[in-house]
């Protein structure tokens, strides 16, 4: 896959434009939950929702929306409803990630992690 910047969605919502800006700079974004909890803590519903939620806001601040194919449960804790619930979405359940480590994007989550801490998560 393409190096893939894994995005938290309440970040997104807050950050909008730099969503546009990863977009532009050739990466793909992919859901990294709403505000980051542990999903297997999380009923059905609650891992419903940060998910739907975080692709809400990854999909509002891109021009003709944007679907993300990947789900990167936070701390790589996931249960078999994480996994579903991605795949009806269209999304691959990944643990893992490359971290990139030069260009573009390290200025971005450079910029971002200014503002306020681990806005943005390239792989953790
Ligand atoms: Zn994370």
């Amino acid at each position: 896959m393409r190096a893939t910047f894994f995005m938290i969605g309440q970040n997104a919502r807050s950050y909008p434009s730099l969503v546009r800006r990863v977009v532009a700079e050739g990466y793909t974004i992919g859901n990294h939950s709403y505000s980051h909890p542990n999903f297997t803590t999380l009923s059905t519903t609650q891992q419903r929702a940060s998910m739907d939620n975080a692709t809400k806001y990854i999909s509002a601040a891109i021009e003709g929306g944007y679907r993300p194919c990947f789900f990167r449960p936070p701390y790589g804790s996931y249960n078999s409803t994480t996994i579903n619930l991605a795949r009806n979405r269209g999304m691959s359940v990944v643990k893992w990630s490359k971290t990139p480590g030069t260009g573009p994007l390290r200025r971005i989550a450079a910029r971002l992690s200014r503002k306020r801490s681990s806005l943005m998560r390239p792989a953790r």
